[in-house]
């Protein structure tokens, strides 16, 4: 262990630094067009900028209230409401967070004890696995592995062993990054069920909401019966405005759920940076053809890169939702000789000038995601080109 390390908590130390800045520092040091972290390389609606500018400049520049400027928890309420035709109250059921990210560590440190066992799907977004352990509760995995159609999957005998008397929560991703799945009425509802005959909480991070293609639906975990009084949704205005950097989130959950995040996130952050609410607001009261726009514009990169990798001799996985998209890296990998996810990603960086993440790390068993990589589309057309361009050298 370097001494660097050593100073790390025993707790964090098993994490490393996360990937996203790992590859999007060595993307840049290698001027790859960067297809690993996710950010999109345009801008959000100018109405949400305009309005933070206009925050700024008329001096709303002190501390938020701790659960959230009042303007935009109304608006996170009127846009839960316009999606489920159920309401939540601004005051005592929305939390306004520094991003989902947040809010994820929030409901984690405001609702687990420690030894409380949380059911997590692997592969994960990364920092579920340190916000589960900043609780000291204990992970149990169930894997999502690609059907014959490449559509990934569980199985629910799986799920079903992974929940115990001492599961104290679950948490799902729909759409799920990293695989781009979307979870169906009917996997929600095995979830949900579990849920209520152990009476455990549900974590549903669902930043993606309004990121899915081929005319499926988004089911909000939170709107099958029994689940509203037991579950926390969680989101942003990050994915579906383009705003990733301004990290605004919230949670939305009963008031005792609601009361245990807010526990947590007056301590750790007590609020949020106030112009940028009221940015994220006029996002979510008129940002509506924005996003239609980019659900159109995410197709058009979606297809393109998908075929091109599949052209390079990736076995491209479905992607249903978020702006990720699987492949295999099998075939391509052994026509190089390289071996695993990490060598490929870094091969393709330093390489071929493209910038991906390497799954393994997302997983608990990292056997799991080996073969994979992770490819992120949320970009500008050209820069999309650039990259299809630049992964033609992979051609034989
Ligand atoms: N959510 C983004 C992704 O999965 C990146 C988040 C981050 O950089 N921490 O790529």
């Amino acid at each position: 262990m370097s001494t660097k390390q050593a100073r790390i908590s025993e707790r964090l130390r098993p994490f490393g630094t996360t990937i996203f800045s790992e590859m999007t520092a060595l993307a840049n040091e290698h001027s790859a067009v960067n297809l690993s972290q996710g950010f999109p390389d345009f801008d959000g609606p100018d109405v949400a900028k305009r309005a933070a500018a206009e925050a700024i400049a008329r001096g709303d520049n002190q501390y938020a209230p701790m659960p959230g400027t009042p303007v935009l928890r109304e608006a996170i309420s009127d846009h839960w409401h316009r999606a489920t035709g159920q309401r939540v109250d601004p005051a005592s059921e929305v939390t306004v967070t520094n991003g989902c990210t947040e809010a994820i560590s929030a409901a984690m440190l405001g609702l687990l004890n420690p030894g409380d066992e949380v059911v997590v799907f692997e592969p994960y977004y990364d920092c579920y696995r340190a916000a589960i352990a900043f609780a000291g509760a204990v992970p149990r995995f169930v894997a999502l592995r690609p059907n014959a159609a490449g559509r990934f999957e569980f199985d629910p005998d799986e799920l079903q062993r992974a929940f115990s008397a001492r599961t104290r929560a679950v948490l799902v991703n729909t759409p799920h990054n990293p695989t781009g799945k979307v979870l169906s009425g009917e996997e929600l509802r095995l979830i949900a069920d579990l849920c209520i005959r152990h009476d455990a909480i549900a974590i549903a991070d669902e930043v993606y909401e309004h990121l899915i293609y081929d005319g499926r639906a988004h089911v909000r975990l939170a709107t099958l019966e029994g689940m509203a009084e037991r579950t926390l949704t969680l989101s942003s205005i990050g994915k579906s405005y383009s705003l990733t950097g301004w990290k605004v989130g919230w949670a939305i959950g009963p008031d005792a759920l609601t009361a245990a995040v807010r526990s947590s996130h007056q301590f750790l952050t007590f609020s949020v940076a106030t112009p940028m609410q009221h940015g994220a607001a006029a996002a979510l009261r008129d940002g509506g053809a924005y996003v239609s726009d980019l659900l159109a514009h995410y197709e058009d990169q979606k297809c393109k890169l998908t075929m091109a990798l599949g052209a390079m001799g990736f076995g491209v996985r479905a992607c249903e939702g978020t702006y990720f998209v699987m492949a295999d890296h099998a075939a391509v990998s052994k026509r190089l000789g390289l071996s695993g996810d990490v060598e490929m990603c870094r091969y393709l960086t330093t390489e071929v000038g493209v910038a991906a993440i390497p799954p393994s790390v997302f997983y608990d068993r990292p056997e799991l995601g080996r073969s994979l990589v992770r490819f992120a589309f949320c970009k500008r057309s050209a820069t999309m080109d650039e990259a299809i361009s630049r992964l033609g050298r992979l051609s034989v």
